[in-house]
């Protein structure tokens, strides 16, 4: 674009030339004014009469300068020859109206010759809006230019106030724009505080992003620090830490379910095990899901990590009590199987193999061998292993019982060699562990009401010590056996007891009808006497041998009756003992002048060695009783052999011995001869109830005695009694025996 110079100036005042660029610079109040005539003393002229610090004159000589003057700018007036050469005033005037940007400036034509009306007419239609002639009234010139600058100043002030006005109020729009800006950053920040809030608020979760190849995480809630140990800031530092918390197991899982979430863009869950900074291992539930970065900038992996530790470990205690408890309740039916519970047994080790332990044994004490069963991890071994443990039976010594019978919980652990060998309590057993494969074992004393009933072993093949949850499940197993046996115990003992009261009761009445027999023939034969001869003719010897054999009878019969209630006493806890002074020689002495008839026909000859007097404060007939009992019995087994008979102070205690030389007793039956219904030999040879010696041991109970046996078969027997000279005062009670 040409730029415009002012073609003259040197009128002394400052011209200022527009700059359209910076128009804020321009002095509104400075008036633009442009002078166009061709005659420079004209210019002069017209810049003497308007010089003025309101206006600034620019002066140009011809159409054309004036015109390309106004393509750069737009003064507030145009005072323009008429006359010029080139563009004449109207013809110049023409093209400024002709162009919108210029057409409202006011154009004062300065002429000397066209006064004419026409030339008037001519200037006012190409939008001259006044005339000055020439040669000019200045202050006509300076008043028209006045008026003129005037309306121009007011003009642009109007402009001014105007646009300034337009400004003001764009600047009220964006201040009003800034605030609502602030208020939704206000309202943005608030929420992001509240979603902070909501976030942090989770404490049993944990909230994270990361980016989805590396894991690493770029934000984690603050429970993580709780949930994990390992703070935010720590999680975000490193970008390994999170991953390498994951539990190795579940590690291709976890790398799976993000695959998932980045390729399906939908959510991914998991459950899987954490590493905690202390060591410990929790369980989270995962879900995450892919979104695009805020940034817009790839993906980023958001996830909700909620702890369900407890759950977790509650589902497993669950699954735990489910297992155990149908485990048990499938022992218990095994063992309810029968009641002799051999069998169950061997099925419940069958069972137990391999499902909970490797190696299962049960030994017994108080039944039969048959009971015993061993299931090993190679079942072709069993039979091995139970023979060598049916060979080299657990040492069950008074101590090993104590022990396990007074222990509430009896378990022993095993993982070395040394413990072992105590555990299998002999070099075979051991050598029996070991080619069975074990390792480490547990051993359990099967105990009831005080008592040692068998042995539960549980072996393992490897290094181990038992869970709370398995020595307890092994508990439970132990006691259901331990009751199985109880059981069986106590059935077979039922039967047994069943079937000496059958027997019992046959003999009883085979050995009641016995003395009976010959006391009706007696009697039969006393009454045919009477019959044929009557009363005075029977001879007195005959009467009196066949009086004493009824006697005889009655008396048996009477001793019979009377041992069947001591039993019956007994049972009641009903002996009672009524101590009083006498001299034991002299009993002993009168018992064997009673029994003299008796020994004399079984041909057998007492000696009597006696400390004489003996005196002892105890229950006389009792006492007498324990006696007899002794006497009948050599009697009765050493027929036609000598009996020897002590009585001895031996300090605070008589010492009483019956010794025969009879038919003895076998070393396997001396200790159950004591016992009721007990015998050693056959009814059908020996008469007898199998209570005599039961009484008498009851008896030395209550009077605080005791009696022993030594013997041994065809070579006789040798009873010792020993019991307390008086009867301790706390052990004399009750009333008579009736
Ligand atoms: P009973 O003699 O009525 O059978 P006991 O209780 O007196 O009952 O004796 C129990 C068993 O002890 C007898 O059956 C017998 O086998 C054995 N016995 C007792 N005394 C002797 C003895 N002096 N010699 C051999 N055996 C004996």
């Amino acid at each position: 674009m040409p730029s415009v110079k002012p073609i003259i100036s040197g009128t002394g005042v400052p011209v200022r030339i527009p700059d359209p660029g910076n128009a804020a610079l321009v002095d509104p109040e400075v008036v633009p004014i442009l002078l166009v005539d061709d005659r420079e003393e004209n210019l002069v002229a017209l810049e003497a009469v308007l010089r003025n610090p309101g206006y600034t004159l620019t002066k140009v000589s011809s159409g054309d300068d004036a015109l390309r003057f106004l393509l750069d700018h737009l003064p507030a007036l145009i005072l323009m020859d008429v006359q010029m050469p080139g563009l004449d005033g109207y013809e110049t005037a023409a093209i400024i109206k002709s162009n919108p940007r210029t057409r409202e400036i006011p154009i004062i034509f300065i002429t000397a010759i066209n006064t004419d009306e026409r030339f008037l007419y001519r200037g006012y239609e190409h939008g001259a809006i006044d005339y000055i002639y020439k040669p000019f009234d200045s202050h006509v010139l300076r008043s028209k230019v006045a008026v003129l600058a005037d309306l121009y100043r007011k003009t642009e002030r109007l402009v001014r106030a105007e646009k300034a006005l337009r400004e003001s109020e764009a600047l009220d729009r964006e201040r009003r724009i800034a605030e609502l800006e602030l208020r939704s950053l206000r309202r943005e920040q608030l929420d992001q505080k509240k979603y902070r809030n909501l976030v942090e608020s989770i404490d049993h979760g944990i909230v994270w992003s990361a980016e989805p190849e590396s894991m690493a995480i770029s934000f984690v809630s603050g429970s993580a620090a709780r949930l994990t140990g390992h703070t935010s800031e720590d999680l975000i530092a490193d970008p390994h830490l999170f991953l390498s918390l994951i539990d190795e197991n579940d590690l291709p899982l976890f790398r799976h379910a993000v695959q998932g979430a980045v390729q399906s863009g939908t959510e991914a869950r998991l459950e899987h095990r954490l590493h905690t900074a202390d060591g410990q291992i929790a369980w989270f539930h995962t879900g995450m899901r892919a979104n695009l970065r805020p940034d817009g900038n790839g993906l980023e992996l958001r996830g909700l990590s909620v702890d369900i530790t407890t759950l977790k470990n509650a589902e497993k205690t669950l699954a735990q009590a489910k297992r155990r408890s149908d485990l048990l309740s499938h022992a218990s039916l095994l063992l309810a199987d029968s009641l002799d519970c051999a069998e169950p047994i061997r099925s419940l080790m069958n069972f137990l193999r391999g499902r909970v332990f490797d190696f299962c044994a049960l030994e017994t004490f108080e039944l039969s061998e048959h009971h015993h069963a061993v299931a090993t991890g190679r079942p072709e071994r069993d039979a091995e292993i139970l023979d060598t443990f049916l060979h080299h039976p657990f040492p069950v010594t008074d101590q090993v019982r104590h022990e396990w019978a007074s222990r509430t919980k009896k378990v022993w652990h095993a993982v070395d060699g040394d413990s072992l060998a105590e555990i299998a309590g002999h070099p075979s057993r051991k050598a029996a562990f070991d080619a069975a494969g074990l390792r480490s074992c547990l051993q359990l004393g099967l105990t009831s009401r005080g008592k040692l009933l068998g042995l539960l072993t549980f072996g393992f093949y490897e290094d181990r010590v038992l869970t709370e949850d398995e020595t307890t499940l092994a508990e439970d197993i132990a006691y259901r056996v331990a009751s199985a046996l109880e059981n069986a115990g106590l059935y077979f003992k039922a039967e047994a007891a069943i079937r000496l009261r059958d027997e019992f009761l046959s003999i009883a009445s085979h050995e009641l009808r016995t003395p009976l027999t010959p006391l009706k023939i007696r009697v039969q034969q006393m009454q045919r006497l009477l019959d044929s001869r009557g009363q005075d003719d029977i001879p007195a010897e005959q009467l009196n041998k066949t009086v004493q054999t009824c006697h005889r009878q009655i008396e048996r019969l009477s001793k019979l009756i009377e041992d069947l209630l001591d039993i019956s006493r007994i049972s009641r806890g009903k002996l009672s003992l009524y101590p009083e002074d006498f001299d034991f020689a002299e009993l002993i002495r009168d018992i064997l002048t009673r029994f003299s008839g008796q020994l004399e026909s079984a041909g057998c000859v007492v000696t009597a060695h006696l400390d004489s007097p003996l005196a002892v404060h105890l229950d006389l007939s009792r006492t007498e009783q324990v006696i007899v009992n002794l006497l009948t019995n050599a009697i009765k087994y050493a027929p036609a052999k000598p009996i020897e008979i002590t009585a001895r102070a031996m300090g605070d205690e008589v010492e009483f011995t019956v010794q025969d030389h009879g038919i003895g007793i076998a070393e396997e039956d001396q200790a159950r001869i004591f016992q009721r219904f007990e015998r050693a030999v056959s009814s059908n040879h020996f008469g007898g109830l199998g209570l005599g010696l039961y009484i008498v041991s009851q008896i030395l109970t209550a009077s605080g005695g005791r009696i022993s046996v030594s013997s041994k078969p065809s070579e006789g027997a040798t009873f010792v009694v020993r019991m307390p000279k008086m009867i301790p005062e706390s052990l004399a009670r009750g009333t008579p025996a009736e």
